[in-house]
């Protein structure tokens, strides 16, 4: 019986070479080969000059007004030229390397021809000569490889879309399609890839963005109810009255975006089922004060807590922070990291394996072999988007029903997080500490770079820090290190001797960057030149001071973690940015960080200057690759097919109500839902 789930070897004319190619692209089955879309269309139907854009892609219709002719150039290049008249105009139309085509043209015949228009020589450069059949419609076109053609892809496209269009049947729940508007699947196949109107294309381009997110977004929600297993070992039944003890002791009061933040985590960890949360939270927002006090729910009830960060320097400052914030509260903690000595180390585990040790703070060292926990209650993963998938499981798996507390401060839109962090709970600081002093940032050119070196100076005399951040180039870390190195050379000619200037860069080893990053916080140095690698959390509440060389490369969440940096201590911190952008988005985006402090703010104009995804790290983070729909440019989308997924599968039987047998059936098929 014929299935979507065929091979596309089934199809005539698909021998075992154009398999491997069409294999290459990603087409393996019928379904993949339905669902291979265009990437773009071209208009061929029939455009009147006059109203043409110079370099616009046209078809026209005109008369050959003289025999064509062609030139030869070497070997391979030729130039097929001939006049048109269209209305009183006469155009010349020129084909490079194709002379065969003179076959087709001759003087005083009819010629429609397709190609791109200059409007200052009155030519066409042709790229088709198109017969009537062929004029004013839509031509769809794919990617190719060297294997299969376009013109192959197109016409298995219409083989299999004729002998299999009845089996494409509704996935999308019916109510759902009248909701949104949606079209049915069989439609929105056939106008994909044989539209009669851009129009038609775009309404069902729509339809298929729909359908792969809400997909997705069921997937989604499946693998959450799988992991959502009654757990009762992940149970913590915490102490509140040490928790009470802990809030009563912190110097400030918790903001309510903490407080709610707070009793979300608490929640969860009373549930008997592993707790899996994304906290997410602006740079000082405060994330560290709340898993302190996850931490401490997991310790009051007898359960181990390990904090991993990415850095040693970052798990040093945390150790030394939880040290004074738990003072007084029965809590015994160790580093582990990279640089523990084997002796420290060699009695540090037997006293983590038998639970002495309560609270374990460290790097990537925290999961090694030989490291063994007594009862992990609680893992979690601070900068957590500076880990991959793996490591982060590799924690959580030292215990066996541990709870997950990862924390970010990627201001990414919730919507776009719960995607992109699948099965995760996601909960948000959005808010700041009262009474902090905003950074000031300005924006100048790079003309006025000398009297940002002044500034920089005025702020070295009144005892404060400075950190230089040099141009990033993403293609090489190599280049980037060249620049840092130029910079703080320029730098070091300009201050020192009064003042000691360090370098920073990411081809140094870990322990290079930790141990400068220390003779910074130690104020060995005063100005830290250095690339992104300072992105990262770390604490240095004597530098005021931030300038920011080639600030239009960078990404506003990026610039705005980076200062981040600064605005730490008590006095007024700065930020300046030094871009010559060329053009008004960039100048915008400039303006952007430099008018707002706020993350969430900067991310999402972000995305509006920069349309399509191009958030930092997300392509790292593990964010799946859609085939049609864009996280980002297509976030109403998204969040509509999410909520829709969530409302279908918040109902036990949702899998046997009858609008939803296809959707079942599909996600059966595709190894989604585990019927046992
Ligand atoms: P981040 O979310 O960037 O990790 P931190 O947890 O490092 O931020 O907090 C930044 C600073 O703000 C710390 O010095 C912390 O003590 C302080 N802080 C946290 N919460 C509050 C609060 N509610 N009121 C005042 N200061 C706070
Ligand atoms: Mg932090």
């Amino acid at each position: 019986m014929a299935s979507l789930t065929d091979s596309v070897g089934v199809l005539k004319g698909v021998g075992q070479k154009r398999l491997v190619g069409l294999n290459k692209l990603g087409i393996n089955t019928i379904n993949d080969l339905l669902t291979y879309y265009p990437r773009r269309y071209d208009d061929l139907s029939i455009k009147d000059l006059a109203t043409a854009a110079d370099g616009q892609k046209v078809t026209v219709k005109g008369i050959i007004i003289a025999e064509p002719t062609v030139m030869f150039f070497g070997r391979k290049r030729s130039r097929l030229v001939f006049r048109i008249k269209i209305a009183d105009n006469i155009y010349t139309v020129s084909f490079f390397n194709q002379p065969w085509l003179k076959k087709e043209v001759s003087a005083n015949d009819e010629v429609i021809v397709f190609g791109t228009y200059n409007q200052a020589r009155n030519t066409v450069q042709g790229m088709k000569i198109l017969t009537a059949r062929t004029a004013n419609s839509f031509d769809s076109i794919y990617p190719a490889n060297k294997e299969v053609k376009q013109a192959t892809i197109k016409q298995l496209i219409k083989l299999a879309f004729d002998a299999y269009q009845p089996l494409l049947v509704d996935i999308v729940p019916a109510s759902l399609r009248r909701r949104y508007r949606l079209e049915s699947f069989h439609d929105t196949i056939k106008n994909i890839h044989f539209p009669e109107s851009p129009k038609a294309a775009q309404r069902a381009f729509r339809t298929a963005k729909f359908m792969e997110f809400f997909l997705f977004a069921m997937k989604v929600q499946i693998l959450k109810g799988a992991h959502r297993k009654t757990d009762p070992a992940a149970q913590i039944d915490y102490d509140p009255k040490v928790l009470d003890k802990f809030n009563a002791q912190l110097p400030f009061k918790l903001t309510s975006a903490q407080t709610k933040v707070v009793r979300e985590i608490l929640a969860d960890l009373k549930r008997p089922i592993q707790m899996n949360r994304l906290l997410q939270g602006d740079v000082g927002s405060g994330k560290t004060v709340v898993a302190a006090i996850a931490i401490l729910a997991a310790i009051s009830a007898h359960k181990q807590a390990a904090i991993m960060a990415p850095t040693e320097i970052l798990a040093e400052q945390h150790a030394n922070s939880f040290a004074s914030m738990f003072a007084g509260l029965n809590v015994n903690i160790v580093l582990l990291t990279g640089a523990t000595s084997a002796a420290a180390r060699r009695s540090m585990l037997p006293r983590i394996a038998d639970g002495e040790v309560n609270l374990i703070v460290g790097t990537h060292a925290l999961f090694q072999d030989d490291v063994h926990y007594a009862n992990l209650g609680l893992a979690v993963i601070d900068e957590q988007h500076r880990f991959g998938v793996n490591q982060r499981q590799a924690l959580r798996q030292k215990g066996t029903s541990t709870n997950m507390l990862a924390m970010t401060a990627t201001p990414i839109p919730r919507t776009l997080a719960i995607t992109m962090y699948g099965d995760m709970d996601v909960s948000v600081i959005d808010q700041l500490p009262t009474g902090r002093k905003p950074i000031k940032t300005t924006w100048i050119q790079s003309a006025k770079t000398d009297s940002a070196i002044g500034f920089v100076k005025k702020q070295l005399r009144q005892g404060n820090q400075v950190y230089v951040v040099t141009p990033l180039i993403e293609e090489s870390e190599a280049v980037d290190m060249k620049n840092a190195v130029a910079i703080f050379e320029r730098f070091r000619a300009i201050f020192e001797p009064d003042y000691k200037v360090g370098l920073l860069h990411g081809q140094m080893s870990n322990q290079e960057k930790d141990d400068a990053m220390v003779a910074f916080k130690n104020n060995q140095f005063q100005v830290m030149v250095a690339t992104t690698v300072i992105e990262v959390g770390v604490d240095v509440a004597n530098a005021n001071t931030m300038l920011i060389f080639d600030a239009d490369h960078f990404g506003l969440a990026q610039l705005h973690q980076l200062r981040g940096r600064v605005g730490r201590g008590s006095t007024q911190s700065y930020c300046i940015l030094i871009a010559d952008p060329k053009n008004e988005i960039g100048k915008q985006r400039m303006k952007a960080v430099a008018s707002s402090t706020n993350g969430f703010f900067l991310s999402q104009k972000d995305l509006e200057l920069r349309g399509q995804g191009d958030i930092t790290g997300a392509k790292q983070s593990g964010m799946p690759d859609f085939k049609v729909a864009d996280p980002v440019g297509d976030l109403n989308i998204l969040t509509v097919a999410n909520e829709e997924a969530q409302n279908i599968t918040a109902e036990k039987d949702w899998k046997t109500k009858p609008e939803n047998v296809q959707l079942a059936k599909y996600l059966q098929m595709n190894q989604t839902i585990n019927y046992d």
